[in-house]
C-alpha cells in the first residue's frame, strides 16, 4: 500500500482564500478589519521566524497585524501591562504572546492575563478547560489544524482508534481531547510509555507530536493507518524532518502528512481563522462569547 500524501499547503491555501472572503465581508458590511497583535519577548531566532510566518499569513488574508517586540529584560509586570492595554483596545481582536518566554516570566500568568475573547492561540486556562467540556471559545491552532486536515480528507474519526504520541499542553493533550470530542477512542503516549509500538499498532489514526526524528518506523504502524506527523525537527545538516520515517511509513499507511508541507501550514492558518472569528463575534455580538457560554 502507498499512502495518499496529504498536501497541507493546498488545504491551507484553500482555507486562506475562504478566510480572505470573510475579511472582505467584515470590511464591507461592518467596516471592521480583523487585527492581531503578536508580542515577542527577546530575540530567540526560532521565535522570530515563527512570528514572521504569522505576520505574513495575516497580510495574505487581509488581517491587520502588529508586532510588539520587547527586550528579554522585560519584567512580568511590564508584559502584563501591555496585555492589559490590548485587552482594553476594541480595535484588537487577537492577542498572541510568542512562546517560549524568558525564564523569569511565568507563562501561566501571562496566558491567563489575555482576555478569553482575544485568546486566538487558545492557551488560556478557560479554553484549555473548554477542551474537556467541549465548549472552547477558541481551539488551539495546531490541534485545530490536525482536525481540519482530517475533515478535508473526509477521514472518519468517530469510533476510530486514535493514538496521539506526545502529551504536551499545546499539541498532544488538546489534540487528544478534540478527537475524543468527536467520539474517537483515544490513547495518549509519552516518554514514559512502555512499549510505544504496542499502542501505535492499534491506531487507525496516528498523530505524532514528540519532537523526535524517526520515532515512528513502519514496524510500529498498522497497515492502512492515517498518519499525521506534527513533528518539526531541524537536523544537523539543516534538513527539516518530522517524527515519522516518511519514506518507510508511506508504504504502509493509507494517508500521511509530509514535513515540511503538512501540518505546519495549518497552524498559522487556524490562527488566522481564530482572529477572523474573534472579529466576527465582536462585530455581530452584543455580549461576549465568553459571557454567553460561561
Ligand atoms: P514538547 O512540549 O517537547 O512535548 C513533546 C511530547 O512528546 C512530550 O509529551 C514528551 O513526553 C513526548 N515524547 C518525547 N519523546 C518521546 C518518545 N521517545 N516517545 C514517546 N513520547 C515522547 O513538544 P511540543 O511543543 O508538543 O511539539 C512536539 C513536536 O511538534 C515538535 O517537533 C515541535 O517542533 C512540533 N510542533 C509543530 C507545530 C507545527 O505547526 N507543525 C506546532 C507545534 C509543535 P513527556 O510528556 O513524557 O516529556
Amino acid at each position: 500500500m502507498t499512502a495518499k500524501i496529504i498536501d497541507g499547503k493546498a488545504i491551507a491555501k484553500k482555507l486562506r482564500a475562504e478566510y480572505h472572503a470573510r475579511v472582505d465581508v467584515l470590511r464591507s458590511r461592518y467596516n471592521v478589519t480583523p487585527a492581531l497583535v503578536v508580542i515577542l519577548v527577546g530575540d530567540n531566532p526560532a521565535s522570530q521566524s515563527y512570528v514572521r510566518g504569522k505576520i505574513a499569513g495575516c497580510k495574505e488574508v487581509g488581517i491587520r497585524s502588529e508586532l510588539v517586540e520587547l527586550p528579554a529584560s522585560t519584567t512580568e509586570e511590564q508584559l502584563l501591562e501591555h496585555i492589559e492595554r490590548l485587552n482594553n483596545d476594541a480595535t484588537v481582536h487577537g492577542i498572541l504572546v510568542q512562546l517560549p518566554l524568558p525564564a523569569h516570566i511565568r507563562v501561566s500568568s501571562v496566558l491567563e492575563k489575555i482576555s478569553v475573547e482575544k485568546d486566538v492561540d487558545g492557551f488560556h486556562l478557560y479554553n484549555m478547560g473548554g477542551l474537556v467540556t467541549g465548549n472552547t471559545v477558541f481551539s488551539p491552532c495546531t490541534p485545530y489544524g490536525v482536525q481540519k486536515i482530517l475533515e478535508h480528507e473526509n477521514i472518519r474519526v468517530e469510533g476510530q482508534n486514535v493514538v496521539v504520541v506526545g502529551a504536551s499542553n499545546i499539541v498532544g493533550k488538546p489534540t487528544a481531547l478534540m478527537l475524543m470530542q468527536q467520539d474517537a477512542t483515544v490513547v495518549i503516549c509519552h516518554k514514559k510509555t512502555r512499549d510505544l509500538g504496542h499502542f501505535t499498532l492499534l491506531a487507525d489514526i496516528l498523530v505524532v507530536a514528540a519532537g523526535v526524528p524517526n520515532l515512528i518506523v513502519p514496524q510500529i504502524v498498522k497497515t492502512g493507518a492515517v498518519v499525521i506527523d506534527v513533528g518539526f525537527n531541524r537536523l544537523p545538516d539543516g534538513r527539516i524532518v518530522g517524527d515519522v520515517d516518511f519514506e518507510g511509513v508511506k508504504e504502509k499507511a493509507s494517508y500521511i502528512t509530509p514535513v515540511p508541507g503538512g501540518v505546519g501550514q495549518m497552524t498559522v492558518t487556524m490562527l488566522l481563522h481564530n482572529t477572523i472569528l474573534s472579529a466576527e463575534r465582536a462585530a455581530t455580538a452584543t455580549t461576549s462569547p465568553f459571557r454567553r457560554r460561561a
